[in-house]
Protein backbone atom coordinates (compact mmCIF):
# COMPACT_ATOMS: atom_id res chain seq x y z
CA UNK A 1 0.00 0.00 0.00
CA UNK A 2 0.91 3.62 -0.37
CA UNK A 3 3.29 4.62 2.56
CA UNK A 4 3.29 8.92 2.56
CA UNK A 5 5.40 10.26 5.19
CA UNK A 6 3.57 11.97 8.07
CA UNK A 7 1.70 14.78 7.43
CA UNK A 8 0.17 13.50 4.48
CA UNK A 9 -3.44 12.64 4.05
CA UNK A 10 -5.00 9.98 2.57
CA UNK A 11 -8.96 8.59 3.23
CA UNK A 12 -10.20 5.01 3.41
CA UNK A 13 -12.63 5.42 0.80
CA UNK A 14 -9.94 6.27 -1.79
CA UNK A 15 -7.68 3.88 -1.73
CA UNK A 16 -4.04 4.61 -3.35
CA UNK A 17 -1.87 1.81 -4.11
CA UNK A 18 1.60 1.71 -3.91
CA UNK A 19 2.38 1.39 -7.73
CA UNK A 20 0.82 2.83 -10.76
CA UNK A 21 0.91 2.59 -14.78
CA UNK A 22 2.85 5.64 -16.83
CA UNK A 23 3.91 5.45 -19.85
CA UNK A 24 7.30 6.56 -20.17
CA UNK A 25 9.47 8.64 -22.92
CA UNK A 26 12.57 6.81 -24.10
CA UNK A 27 14.22 7.52 -27.14
CA UNK A 28 12.66 10.31 -29.47
CA UNK A 29 9.03 9.12 -30.08
CA UNK A 30 9.57 5.69 -27.66
CA UNK A 31 7.04 5.54 -25.35
CA UNK A 32 6.60 2.36 -22.95
CA UNK A 33 4.23 1.40 -20.23
CA UNK A 34 5.95 0.83 -17.20
CA UNK A 35 5.47 0.68 -13.38
CA UNK A 36 6.40 3.07 -11.55
CA UNK A 37 5.71 4.33 -7.55
CA UNK A 38 2.58 6.25 -6.71
CA UNK A 39 4.35 10.09 -6.07
CA UNK A 40 3.86 11.76 -3.12
CA UNK A 41 2.60 15.68 -2.43
CA UNK A 42 4.60 17.76 -0.48
CA UNK A 43 3.90 21.33 0.68
CA UNK A 44 1.10 23.30 -0.80
CA UNK A 45 0.47 20.09 -3.02
CA UNK A 46 -1.92 17.48 -3.27
CA UNK A 47 -2.22 14.02 -5.49
CA UNK A 48 -4.70 13.44 -8.33
CA UNK A 49 -6.07 10.49 -9.77
CA UNK A 50 -6.05 11.05 -13.05
CA UNK A 51 -9.35 10.47 -14.55
CA UNK A 52 -8.63 11.78 -18.34
CA UNK A 53 -6.41 13.07 -20.19
CA UNK A 54 -6.58 14.88 -23.84
CA UNK A 55 -3.99 14.44 -26.27
CA UNK A 56 -2.40 17.60 -27.55
CA UNK A 57 -0.24 18.62 -30.21
CA UNK A 58 2.41 19.85 -27.81
CA UNK A 59 2.52 16.03 -26.38
CA UNK A 60 3.24 15.26 -30.28
CA UNK A 61 6.50 17.56 -30.24
CA UNK A 62 7.28 16.62 -26.69
CA UNK A 63 7.67 12.68 -27.73
CA UNK A 64 9.25 13.49 -31.21
CA UNK A 65 11.56 16.33 -30.55
CA UNK A 66 11.93 16.69 -26.70
CA UNK A 67 11.05 20.22 -26.41
CA UNK A 68 9.60 22.12 -24.84
CA UNK A 69 10.07 19.66 -21.63
CA UNK A 70 13.09 20.69 -19.60
CA UNK A 71 14.27 17.54 -17.48
CA UNK A 72 17.20 17.89 -15.44
CA UNK A 73 18.32 20.54 -17.37
CA UNK A 74 18.19 18.92 -21.02
CA UNK A 75 15.74 16.71 -23.15
CA UNK A 76 13.66 14.60 -21.54
CA UNK A 77 14.85 11.41 -23.20
CA UNK A 78 15.36 8.02 -21.33
CA UNK A 79 15.22 9.90 -17.71
CA UNK A 80 11.91 7.79 -16.92
CA UNK A 81 10.10 11.08 -17.65
CA UNK A 82 5.95 10.76 -17.95
CA UNK A 83 4.70 13.23 -20.67
CA UNK A 84 0.90 14.27 -21.14
CA UNK A 85 -0.61 17.50 -19.93
CA UNK A 86 -4.01 17.95 -20.48
CA UNK A 87 -5.64 15.86 -17.97
CA UNK A 88 -8.35 16.27 -14.77
CA UNK A 89 -9.01 14.00 -12.01
CA UNK A 90 -9.96 13.25 -8.73
CA UNK A 91 -8.35 14.25 -5.39
CA UNK A 92 -6.31 11.33 -3.90
CA UNK A 93 -4.23 12.29 -0.89
CA UNK A 94 -3.34 15.97 0.70
CA UNK A 95 0.32 17.31 1.11
CA UNK A 96 1.34 18.59 4.12
CA UNK A 97 -1.00 21.40 5.53
CA UNK A 98 -3.00 21.27 2.99
CA UNK A 99 -6.89 22.96 3.48
CA UNK A 100 -7.85 24.07 -0.11
CA UNK A 101 -8.70 20.78 -1.21
CA UNK A 102 -10.68 17.56 -0.11
CA UNK A 103 -9.97 13.94 -0.60
CA UNK A 104 -12.64 12.85 -3.44
CA UNK A 105 -13.19 16.66 -5.34
CA UNK A 106 -12.94 16.56 -9.06
CA UNK A 107 -10.44 18.37 -10.33
CA UNK A 108 -9.11 19.79 -13.84
CA UNK A 109 -5.63 21.21 -13.74
CA UNK A 110 -3.78 23.38 -15.53
CA UNK A 111 -0.10 23.12 -16.17
CA UNK A 112 2.15 25.72 -14.54
CA UNK A 113 3.41 26.03 -10.64
CA UNK A 114 5.95 28.83 -10.85
CA UNK A 115 8.65 29.10 -8.60
CA UNK A 116 6.84 32.00 -7.20
CA UNK A 117 10.02 34.18 -6.38
CA UNK A 118 10.97 34.85 -9.80
CA UNK A 119 10.50 38.61 -11.11
CA UNK A 120 7.65 37.05 -13.82
CA UNK A 121 6.13 34.97 -10.95
CA UNK A 122 5.78 37.95 -8.63
CA UNK A 123 4.19 39.93 -11.41
CA UNK A 124 1.40 37.12 -11.50
CA UNK A 125 3.27 35.44 -15.15
CA UNK A 126 3.96 32.53 -13.96
CA UNK A 127 3.68 30.38 -17.24
CA UNK A 128 6.66 32.40 -17.84
CA UNK A 129 8.24 31.69 -15.11
CA UNK A 130 12.34 32.56 -15.49
CA UNK A 131 13.28 29.32 -13.12
CA UNK A 132 11.44 27.38 -16.08
CA UNK A 133 12.78 23.20 -15.66
CA UNK A 134 15.20 24.52 -12.19
CA UNK A 135 13.88 21.81 -10.37
CA UNK A 136 17.02 19.80 -9.46
CA UNK A 137 19.63 19.27 -7.82
CA UNK A 138 21.49 22.80 -6.51
CA UNK A 139 19.03 24.77 -9.11
CA UNK A 140 16.22 23.61 -7.80
CA UNK A 141 13.85 26.24 -7.48
CA UNK A 142 10.67 24.23 -7.17
CA UNK A 143 9.26 24.91 -10.46
CA UNK A 144 6.67 22.50 -11.90
CA UNK A 145 4.95 22.04 -15.40
CA UNK A 146 3.47 18.78 -15.29
CA UNK A 147 4.23 17.20 -18.61
CA UNK A 148 7.18 19.28 -19.99
CA UNK A 149 9.58 19.77 -16.35
CA UNK A 150 7.57 17.18 -14.05
CA UNK A 151 6.13 14.19 -14.35
CA UNK A 152 2.43 14.34 -16.62
CA UNK A 153 -0.64 12.80 -17.02
CA UNK A 154 0.14 9.46 -19.18
CA UNK A 155 -0.15 7.66 -15.44
CA UNK A 156 -2.40 6.95 -13.37
CA UNK A 157 -1.45 9.92 -10.54
CA UNK A 158 0.03 13.17 -10.57
CA UNK A 159 0.97 15.59 -8.08
CA UNK A 160 0.05 19.34 -8.53
CA UNK A 161 0.50 22.11 -7.01
CA UNK A 162 -2.82 23.30 -5.31
CA UNK A 163 -2.92 26.60 -7.35
CA UNK A 164 -2.93 24.53 -10.48
CA UNK A 165 -6.15 23.15 -9.95
CA UNK A 166 -9.41 23.78 -10.91
CA UNK A 167 -13.10 22.34 -9.77
CA UNK A 168 -15.08 20.33 -12.23
CA UNK A 169 -18.64 20.46 -11.85
CA UNK A 170 -20.73 16.91 -11.66
CA UNK A 171 -22.64 18.37 -14.33
CA UNK A 172 -19.52 18.50 -16.45
CA UNK A 173 -17.90 14.68 -17.76
CA UNK A 174 -14.56 14.09 -17.39
CA UNK A 175 -13.74 14.17 -21.17
CA UNK A 176 -15.47 17.91 -21.05
CA UNK A 177 -13.01 18.84 -18.16
CA UNK A 178 -9.78 18.18 -19.70
CA UNK A 179 -10.56 20.65 -22.29
CA UNK A 180 -11.00 23.72 -19.88
CA UNK A 181 -7.40 24.14 -20.42
CA UNK A 182 -7.33 24.43 -23.84
CA UNK A 183 -9.93 26.83 -23.64
CA UNK A 184 -8.09 28.46 -20.87
CA UNK A 185 -4.86 28.86 -23.27
CA UNK A 186 -7.35 30.54 -26.04
CA UNK A 187 -8.80 32.92 -22.82
CA UNK A 188 -5.57 34.20 -21.45
CA UNK A 189 -4.67 35.46 -24.88
CA UNK A 190 -7.45 37.10 -25.37
CA UNK A 191 -8.14 38.53 -22.39
CA UNK A 192 -5.21 38.89 -19.75
CA UNK A 193 -2.45 39.21 -22.51
CA UNK A 194 -4.84 40.94 -25.22
CA UNK A 195 -7.42 43.29 -22.64
CA UNK A 196 -10.06 42.09 -24.95
CA UNK A 197 -13.60 43.81 -24.21
CA UNK A 198 -17.17 42.99 -25.31
CA UNK A 199 -17.74 44.50 -28.64
CA UNK A 200 -14.20 44.38 -30.07
CA UNK A 201 -13.43 42.24 -33.37
CA UNK A 202 -11.69 39.09 -33.63
CA UNK A 203 -10.05 36.80 -36.26
CA UNK A 204 -9.04 33.46 -35.60
CA UNK A 205 -6.92 31.99 -37.85
CA UNK A 206 -6.31 28.14 -37.87
CA UNK A 207 -9.63 25.51 -36.74
CA UNK A 208 -6.84 23.65 -34.61
CA UNK A 209 -8.42 22.90 -30.81
CA UNK A 210 -7.27 26.12 -29.45
CA UNK A 211 -8.23 27.93 -32.30
CA UNK A 212 -11.64 26.57 -32.10
CA UNK A 213 -11.97 27.46 -28.63
CA UNK A 214 -10.72 30.92 -29.34
CA UNK A 215 -14.01 31.26 -31.43
CA UNK A 216 -16.01 30.00 -28.37
CA UNK A 217 -14.45 32.04 -25.60
CA UNK A 218 -14.37 35.05 -28.07
CA UNK A 219 -18.04 34.90 -28.27
CA UNK A 220 -18.77 34.20 -24.85
CA UNK A 221 -16.66 37.27 -23.81
CA UNK A 222 -19.11 39.46 -26.66
CA UNK A 223 -16.55 40.06 -28.99
CA UNK A 224 -18.03 40.83 -32.25
CA UNK A 225 -17.93 40.17 -35.42
CA UNK A 226 -16.12 37.03 -34.60
CA UNK A 227 -14.46 35.92 -37.29
CA UNK A 228 -12.77 31.96 -38.09
CA UNK A 229 -10.76 31.11 -40.90
CA UNK A 230 -9.27 27.93 -42.42
CA UNK A 231 -9.26 25.63 -45.00
CA UNK A 232 -11.40 22.17 -44.35
CA UNK A 233 -15.20 23.45 -44.08
CA UNK A 234 -15.93 20.27 -41.54
CA UNK A 235 -13.73 22.18 -39.07
CA UNK A 236 -15.21 25.73 -39.76
CA UNK A 237 -18.71 24.60 -39.54
CA UNK A 238 -17.82 23.03 -35.88
CA UNK A 239 -16.54 26.41 -35.17
CA UNK A 240 -20.09 27.90 -36.75
CA UNK A 241 -21.37 26.14 -33.84
CA UNK A 242 -18.51 27.16 -31.17
CA UNK A 243 -19.72 30.82 -32.02
CA UNK A 244 -18.00 32.41 -34.90
CA UNK A 245 -20.43 34.73 -37.03
CA UNK A 246 -18.79 34.19 -39.85
CA UNK A 247 -15.91 31.53 -41.26
CA UNK A 248 -14.12 31.64 -43.87
CA UNK A 249 -12.91 29.07 -46.59
CA UNK A 250 -9.34 30.37 -47.50
CA UNK A 251 -9.67 28.03 -50.74
CA UNK A 252 -13.24 29.82 -51.75
CA UNK A 253 -12.67 33.39 -50.77
CA UNK A 254 -10.26 36.45 -50.26
CA UNK A 255 -9.48 36.15 -46.05
CA UNK A 256 -7.81 39.90 -46.28
CA UNK A 257 -11.26 41.29 -48.36
CA UNK A 258 -14.08 39.62 -46.20
CA UNK A 259 -12.25 40.36 -43.15
CA UNK A 260 -12.12 44.29 -44.29
CA UNK A 261 -15.45 44.08 -45.54
CA UNK A 262 -16.88 42.80 -42.54
CA UNK A 263 -14.96 45.58 -40.35
CA UNK A 264 -15.64 49.21 -42.25
CA UNK A 265 -12.21 48.76 -44.39
CA UNK A 266 -10.85 48.99 -40.91
CA UNK A 267 -9.33 45.49 -40.41
CA UNK A 268 -9.61 43.70 -36.98
CA UNK A 269 -8.85 44.65 -33.88
CA UNK A 270 -7.54 41.19 -32.90
CA UNK A 271 -6.42 38.44 -34.83
CA UNK A 272 -5.34 34.88 -33.09
CA UNK A 273 -2.51 32.72 -35.08
CA UNK A 274 -3.55 29.56 -34.68
CA UNK A 275 -1.73 28.20 -37.52
CA UNK A 276 2.06 28.53 -37.67
CA UNK A 277 2.00 29.31 -41.20
CA UNK A 278 3.84 31.71 -43.29
CA UNK A 279 0.73 32.75 -45.25
CA UNK A 280 -1.23 32.89 -42.20
CA UNK A 281 0.89 35.22 -40.45
CA UNK A 282 1.35 37.24 -43.65
CA UNK A 283 -2.45 37.32 -43.41
CA UNK A 284 -2.67 38.46 -39.63
CA UNK A 285 -0.88 41.17 -40.41
CA UNK A 286 -2.59 42.59 -43.62
CA UNK A 287 -5.96 41.96 -41.72
CA UNK A 288 -5.39 43.18 -38.81
CA UNK A 289 -6.69 47.23 -38.11
CA UNK A 290 -4.60 50.08 -37.15
CA UNK A 291 -3.49 49.87 -33.19
CA UNK A 292 -4.76 46.04 -33.19
CA UNK A 293 -3.19 42.94 -31.59
CA UNK A 294 -1.61 39.77 -32.87
CA UNK A 295 -1.65 36.91 -30.57
CA UNK A 296 0.90 34.37 -32.25
CA UNK A 297 -0.87 30.90 -30.63
CA UNK A 298 1.17 28.31 -33.03
CA UNK A 299 4.87 26.90 -33.20
CA UNK A 300 6.59 27.30 -36.71
CA UNK A 301 9.05 25.01 -37.25
CA UNK A 302 10.88 27.37 -39.25
CA UNK A 303 12.04 30.99 -39.15
CA UNK A 304 9.12 33.41 -40.78
CA UNK A 305 9.65 36.29 -42.69
CA UNK A 306 6.83 38.88 -41.51
CA UNK A 307 6.25 42.49 -43.08
CA UNK A 308 7.88 44.66 -40.05
CA UNK A 309 7.33 48.16 -42.11
CA UNK A 310 3.23 47.05 -41.80
CA UNK A 311 3.64 46.53 -38.39
CA UNK A 312 5.77 49.28 -37.69
CA UNK A 313 3.52 51.32 -39.78
CA UNK A 314 0.38 50.82 -37.97
CA UNK A 315 0.88 50.44 -34.74
CA UNK A 316 0.32 46.56 -34.55
CA UNK A 317 1.18 44.82 -31.07
CA UNK A 318 2.78 41.30 -31.41
CA UNK A 319 2.90 39.01 -29.00
CA UNK A 320 3.63 35.45 -28.23
CA UNK A 321 1.08 33.36 -25.89
CA UNK A 322 2.88 30.95 -23.58
CA UNK A 323 0.05 28.32 -21.12
CA UNK A 324 -2.68 29.52 -19.59
CA UNK A 325 -2.02 31.99 -16.20
CA UNK A 326 -3.91 34.49 -14.28
CA UNK A 327 -6.71 32.17 -13.23
CA UNK A 328 -7.93 32.00 -17.04
CA UNK A 329 -8.91 27.98 -16.32
CA UNK A 330 -11.28 29.36 -13.97
CA UNK A 331 -12.81 31.53 -16.07
CA UNK A 332 -12.53 28.97 -18.66
CA UNK A 333 -14.31 26.67 -16.83
CA UNK A 334 -16.88 29.12 -15.76
CA UNK A 335 -18.15 29.56 -19.24
CA UNK A 336 -17.78 25.85 -19.94
CA UNK A 337 -19.57 24.95 -16.79
CA UNK A 338 -22.71 27.53 -18.05
CA UNK A 339 -22.25 26.15 -21.51
CA UNK A 340 -21.68 29.52 -22.95
CA UNK A 341 -20.03 27.64 -25.62
CA UNK A 342 -20.02 23.74 -26.42
CA UNK A 343 -16.30 22.82 -25.99
CA UNK A 344 -17.46 19.05 -26.62
CA UNK A 345 -17.85 19.58 -30.13
CA UNK A 346 -14.16 19.39 -30.38
CA UNK A 347 -13.75 16.18 -28.64
CA UNK A 348 -13.93 13.19 -31.09
CA UNK A 349 -12.25 9.81 -29.62
CA UNK A 350 -11.79 7.80 -26.70
CA UNK A 351 -9.14 5.59 -25.92
CA UNK A 352 -8.06 3.75 -22.78
CA UNK A 353 -4.71 4.17 -21.38
CA UNK A 354 -2.77 0.99 -22.10
CA UNK A 355 -3.70 2.08 -25.99
CA UNK A 356 -1.90 5.52 -26.00
CA UNK A 357 0.09 4.90 -28.81
CA UNK A 358 -3.17 4.47 -30.82
CA UNK A 359 -4.50 7.34 -29.38
CA UNK A 360 -1.47 9.07 -30.41
CA UNK A 361 -1.52 7.73 -33.76
CA UNK A 362 -5.09 9.10 -34.00
CA UNK A 363 -4.39 12.37 -33.02
CA UNK A 364 -1.18 12.99 -35.17
CA UNK A 365 -2.65 11.53 -38.42
CA UNK A 366 -6.00 12.97 -37.92
CA UNK A 367 -7.46 9.39 -38.32
CA UNK A 368 -11.58 9.70 -37.93
CA UNK A 369 -11.29 13.54 -38.12
CA UNK A 370 -9.97 13.64 -35.08
CA UNK A 371 -9.88 17.05 -33.22
CA UNK A 372 -9.65 16.02 -29.32
CA UNK A 373 -8.77 13.03 -28.14
CA UNK A 374 -8.80 11.36 -24.97
CA UNK A 375 -7.26 8.73 -22.86
CA UNK A 376 -9.11 7.37 -19.76
CA UNK A 377 -7.38 5.09 -16.71
CA UNK A 378 -10.12 2.92 -16.47
CA UNK A 379 -11.77 3.08 -19.96
CA UNK A 380 -10.92 -0.57 -21.58
CA UNK A 381 -13.28 -0.42 -24.10
CA UNK A 382 -11.97 -0.28 -28.12
CA UNK A 383 -12.40 2.72 -29.65
CA UNK A 384 -15.46 4.84 -30.40
CA UNK A 385 -16.96 8.21 -31.70
CA UNK A 386 -17.56 10.11 -29.13
CA UNK A 387 -21.12 10.71 -30.55
CA UNK A 388 -21.68 6.84 -30.11
CA UNK A 389 -21.05 6.92 -26.24
ZN1 LIG B 1 -1.65 21.39 -24.46
ZN1 LIG C 1 9.25 31.96 -11.39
Amino acid sequence: MYAPPPGVRTAPDLPVPAQMRAWTLGDPGQLTLSEKPVPVPGRAEVLVRIDAVAICATDLEVIRYGTPALIGGGLPFNKGFTPGHEYMGTVAALGPGVDEWRIGERVTVEIHAGCGQCKRCRQGLYTACLNYGRNYGEVDKGHRANGFTTDGGFAEYAVNNVNTLVRVPDTMTDEEATLVVTAGTSMYGLTELGGLVAGESVVVIGPGPIGLLAAGVAKALGAAPVILIGTRDGRLEIGRRLGADRVINVRDEDAVAVVRGLTGGLGADYVIECAGSEEAIGMATAMVNRGGKICLAAFPHDPVTVDVPQIVRNNVYLYGIRGEGRSATHRAMAFMAERRFDARLIHTHTFALADLPEALRHARDRIGDAIKVVVKARHEAAALPAAAQ
